[in-house]
């Protein structure tokens, strides 16, 4: 019997407007996602359909579980829109299932079909029990849905739901630039970010020579896991060890966390703007540390106008957790290496920072030249699923 992959949108169902709009981003993204299969994709405007090859299936739907905007899918058998052909096949079909109880449910899209989609499941039902002893209804719990779509011209059976990741379509939305340290927290923000259609770069602050290339590469990774998602990632990586000596050599040490953060969100912003996003994305959560209590934000935050997204801002470090190793990159992110904001975290970093104090000692250098030098000598690298590039020597 032939098979195809019938997949089900997600939440996008819901926008009337720019429906068709989703609809081909999604097509897109599984085009680009399934490049190297031969399959043949059909887009409708509620549902899609793959043909594919049998021996691809497990890699294909590997693949589907990785791309926002799907809601449900199913393996399908695929039929004419003719009655007597759909009660054979859902009699084979449900051969496989003797000792069960079944339900059939119908919905019949082709309103042209001579039978209600009631009628179509009452005669299916019965030509089931006729032809299979063992077998009982049970329209409550059944162990086994027999779902039935009727369309124009082509039929469909499934009995099984995958559930695909929701969200919308990456590329539905703009760009954001998200800070990607190597830590638990911002990958994570990365994919909740994803998976609300925006189309993401990233930012590595690097201090060499107190960060190792080791840690280089651990934000390589994470950016790769976060690309199986997406397509390629670029990540922008910023050499930030001049400000940061400057900052220790200059400012008390309970804000040199502060600070140094300021002069994050002000990179942030202007790469940004030079590479068209719209939005800055980090793994921040409240309370977390002390350049994370509400007072701290607040003054960081003052450096721009930009909207920052923190999806992790409410959630439990177990909970980021959990997510983590959902998307498989829990482990890399656990590896050892030292990070810039680790190695020189003070005894005692203020947990009431006030905005005066930060303009009084940012007052003590140079800073807005030593950001444009950090953003002119930026190393960027595009990041994708299937590539390996990592760094032997420092470039
Ligand atoms: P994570 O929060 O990702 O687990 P972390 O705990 O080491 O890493 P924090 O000190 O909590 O990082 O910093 C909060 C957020 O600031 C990070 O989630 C990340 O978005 C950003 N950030 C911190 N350090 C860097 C860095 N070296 N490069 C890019 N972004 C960074
Ligand atoms: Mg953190």
């Amino acid at each position: 019997m032939e098979r195809v992959l019938l997949i089900k949108y997600g939440e996008m169902t819901t926008k009337k407007g720019n429906r068709n709009f989703f609809v081909n981003t999604l097509y897109n993204n599984i085009k680009d996602k399934l490049k190297d299969f031969d399959v043949k994709i059909i887009k409708e405007i509620s549902r899609m359909f793959i043909e594919f090859h049998d021996e691809d299936l497990e890699k294909i739907k590997e693949k589907i579980n990785h791309i926002f905007g799907i809601h449900t899918y199913h393996i399908a058998y695929i039929m004419n829109s003719n009655i007597d052909e759909i009660t054979r096949k859902s009699i084979e079909i449900m051969q496989e299932y003797k000792q069960n109880t079944f339900k059939v449910e119908t919905k019949r899209s082709d309103k042209q079909f001579p039978m209600k989609s009631m009628e179509v499941s009452q005669h299916i039902g019965s030509a089931i029990l006729k032809n299979i002893k063992e077998i009982k209804v049970d329209v409550h719990n059944p162990d086994i849905l027999l779902n039935i779509e009727i369309r124009p011209y082509k039929s469909y059976i499934y009995t099984k739901t995958y559930y695909g990741l929701g969200g919308y379509p990456v590329g539905t939305q703009a760009k954001g630039m998200l800070m990607l340290s190597g830590g638990i927290d911002s990958p994570v923000a990365g994919y909740l970010t994803l998976k609300r259609g925006v189309v993401l770069e990233a930012v590595y602050f690097e201090a060499i020579p107190h960060t190792s290339i080791e840690a280089r590469n651990k934000v390589i990774e994470l950016s790769r896991k976060l690309s199986q998602y997406t397509n390629k990632i670029k990540l922008h990586i910023i050499p930030f060890t001049n400000i940061q000596e400057t900052i220790y050599k200059k400012i008390d040490p309970t804000y040199c966390i502060t600070i140094m953060r300021r002069m994050m969100y002000r990179i942030m912003e202007k790469l940004a703007k030079k590479n068209q996003a719209l939005i800055i994305i980090n793994g921040e959560s409240i309370g977390q540390v002390a350049s994370q209590t509400l007072s701290s934000m607040s003054v960081i935050n003052q450096v721009t106008n930009m909207p920052v997204i923190r999806p992790v801002a409410c959630l439990d470090k177990l909970e980021i957790i959990d997510i983590a190793k959902k998307i498989d990159s829990y482990d890399i992110s656990i590896l050892p290496y030292e990070d810039c904001c680790t190695i020189f975290v003070p005894k005692h970093p203020v947990i009431n920072p006030t905005l005066e104090k930060c303009l009084e000692y940012e007052k003590k250098f140079d800073f807005i030249s030593m950001i444009d030098e950090a953003i002119n000598k930026e190393l960027t690298i595009e990041i994708e699923e299937k590539k390996e590039e990592k760094f032997k020597d420092l470039l």
